[in-house]
């Protein structure tokens, strides 16, 4: 059985090493594909300062994760832990993953660090957010850094009713720091079939302060903006302008149009979701491209055919399950994660339990998106309100 000394040695004289000033050499020279930088030392190590750019997998998660994060098995790999040796270790396992370009940094964080050479303290997660957020930071596609964008992102949800209700609450689960809620509307008792923010004991109290009580209940993380008011042409540049991006919520035409419109001024993307008795639909309007919700419906339809929610009814559940779609399609644009459902109409029938997916093309014709638009200069108009009835 060879002693840990010698396993050191062994392996010291198969893992390249390279000193911390020609590494920093080759940072700067920028010549060549750039390393990828592995920090393979524990989370509270981590936290005391780290280089610039390295991403951190504490050493037990190696293994698991590297896949994911260095698909090319020939692209260049630099690691480094405090002192330069459980780095050898890591760049091992590595070369025995199959990776080909492996070094490790000689001394570690703390050579960088004496050698004057310069690095960066992480933003990091309190102890209590590092327990809160925990099945976050295992995805290694969410991680502590995108934790932390999550807290720092800001999203506008419009309306908090029955849509509005799934997509604040997992929003504030998930940790996004900022969210605003828009609603006039106080709480009726027809409304807690399905807007889930509310209680019975909320029955009369303004949607935005029952809507900030539970949010803020779920998670203190959470600061709650509150707009006690409805989205005019004289607000909307303001109101959304705070804003990344707008979760859209509303039971009705008129501010649907405008939500699209002002946002295509500002570039934020929209997630857009209705729902209808027992049908959803929801797509993604992207802040920068096409298409957008007037390629999709080009002009409000007449009155009559645009029944109230009050009129036409619809099933509790349903805005539960498009509200968290498009909470879930928010992380993901916070995250720059995944596919989102921009170009495509996702449509739910619960009925019959079926999810049909509609090409959402680009019109070039389109008065707010279409060829030779200028986008700063969409005039925000005030449709009349088709949906009069509490909001869905
Ligand atoms: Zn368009």
């Amino acid at each position: 059985m060879p002693s840990y000394d010698a396993v050191l040695r062994d392996i010291r004289g198969q893992v390249p090493e390279v000193e911390p000033p020609a590494f920093q050499q080759e940072v700067q020279a920028k010549t060549g594909t750039p390393a990828f930088v592995l920090d393979v030392r524990e989370p509270d190590e981590h936290s005391q300062g780290a280089l610039d750019k390295a991403v951190h997998v504490p050493r037990g998660f190696l293994e698991m994760r590297i896949e994911k994060l260095v698909p090319d098995r020939d692209h260049p790999i630099v690691v480094y832990c405090q002192s330069g040796v459980r780095s050898m270790f890591a760049a091992r396992s590595l070369s025995e993953l199959g990776y080909t370009n492996v070094r490790s940094l000689a001394g570690g964080f703390g050579g960088w660090k004496r050698a004057g050479l310069p690095w960066e303290a992480p933003a990091v997660l309190r102890p209590e957010q590092q327990t809160r957020y925990s099945r976050h930071t295992l995805l290694p596609e969410v991680g502590v850094a995108g934790q932390l964008q999550l807290l720092k992102a800001k999203v506008l949800c419009i309306g908090a009713g029955g849509l509005g209700s799934p997509s604040s609450m997992y929003l504030a689960a998930a940790g996004i720091g900022t969210i605003g809620v828009i609603d006039d509307d106080v709480v009726d008792a027809s409304n807690l079939q399905r807007q889930i923010l509310h209680g019975t004991d909320r029955v009369g109290v303004a949607k935005v302060d029952s809507a900030e009580q539970t949010i803020r209940n779920l998670n203190p993380d959470v600061k709650v903006d509150k707009h006690r008011t409805r989205i005019t042409s004289e607000n909307a540049l303001q109101l959304i302008g705070g804003y990344d991006m707008v979760v859209d919520g509303a039971d009705n035409f008129a501010t649907r149009y405008l939500v699209n419109d002002c946002a295509l001024r500002l570039g934020k993307p929209v997630i857009h979701a209705s729902i209808f008795r027992f049908e959803g639909q929801i797509t993604v309007f992207p802040g920068k491209g096409s298409p957008c919700y007037r390629c999709l419906y080009p002009a409000p339809p007449p009155a009559e055919e645009a029944p109230s929610c009050a009129e036409a009814g619809v099933l509790g559940v349903l805005p539960g399950i498009m509200g968290v779609l498009q909470a879930t399609e928010a992380i993901k644009l916070v995250l720059g994660l995944g596919d989102t459902l921009a170009g495509r109409l996702l449509c739910y029938d619960a009925m019959k339990t079926r999810f049909r997916e509609l090409k959402l093309r680009r019109d070039p014709k389109c008065p707010t998106c279409g060829d030779g638009v200028d986008r700063s200069k969409i005039p925000l108009i005030d449709y009349e309100q088709f949906c009069a009835g509490p909001k869905r």
